[in-house]
């Protein structure tokens, strides 16, 4: 079962949208931590997406 990877579609205007090709980043943040994010693209208009997610998330395989 493979869990989904959603977030908010700026263009769509839609929570819970559907990503494409989702990536795991790791952002710099303040004071010398990082931040794991999730980015990849709107399944219906292919805007960028993004979304923060927990340090120890691992992407469904
Ligand atoms: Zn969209």
């Amino acid at each position: 079962m493979a869990e989904k990877i959603t977030g908010y579609c700026v263009k769509c205007k839609k929570k819970n949208t559907e990503m494409k090709d989702p990536k795991l980043v790791s952002l710099k943040a303040k004071g010398g931590t990082s931040r794991k994010a999730v980015t990849g693209n709107c399944v219906h208009c292919d805007t960028k997406m993004f979304r923060f997610v927990a340090q120890d998330y691992e992407l469904p395989r």
